[in-house]
């Protein structure tokens, strides 16, 4: 392989800035395995879900990151209500088929493997189809601690069905 005095001078800045982050490196900070059943299912508010909801928490946010991700499942015809994510939110399907709407867009649907990236300040709402659930991880970043999403309306039957 050929190296050019520019991709060496760049590798040789990323081994010195590794070696001081190495040299640096804090006491106590060590990898987290939080291992798969230790965190207890939650089921989701009726508040701010319609219809069957169970949420499996993922990981917390912490002092170093920002972001936090729960695994949601909705039974057939369950949706959040609207809502808008103040810095955003990745949404990962990993089972079943769903739908997802941006206000003033048609309804969507989403599939297992598909990853749905919703910005700041866009109202939405993500559920699963009439017939099948679905499962979706979800990875938001906290604007302050806490806090993740606004909570709006319910989304009606004739929003949730694309009419
Ligand atoms: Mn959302």
């Amino acid at each position: 392989m050929h190296f050019s005095s520019a991709m060496i001078v760049a590798l040789s800045l990323a081994f010195s800035a590794g070696a001081v982050h190495t040299a640096s490196a804090e006491p106590g900070r060590a990898q987290t395995i939080i291992r798969s059943g230790e965190q207890a299912s939650v089921k989701g508010s009726e508040t701010i879900f319609t219809g069957n909801v169970r949420i499996d928490p993922l990981y917390p946010a912490n002092n170093d990151m920002r972001s936090s991700g729960g695994s949601v499942t909705f039974e057939p015809g369950a949706r959040s209500n609207w809502h808008i994510h103040p810095v955003g939110q990745a949404l990962i399907v990993t089972s079943g088929v769903g739908r997802t709407q941006e206000w003033g867009k048609p309804m969507r649907e989403i599939r297992a493997g598909d990853v749905v990236l919703c910005p700041m300040g866009v109202k939405h709402w993500h559920g699963a189809a009439s017939n099948r659930s679905m499962t979706h991880s979800s990875i938001c970043e906290e604007k302050e601690p806490g806090k993740v999403v606004e909570w709006l309306e319910r989304v009606t039957d004739a929003q949730y069905n694309g009419e």
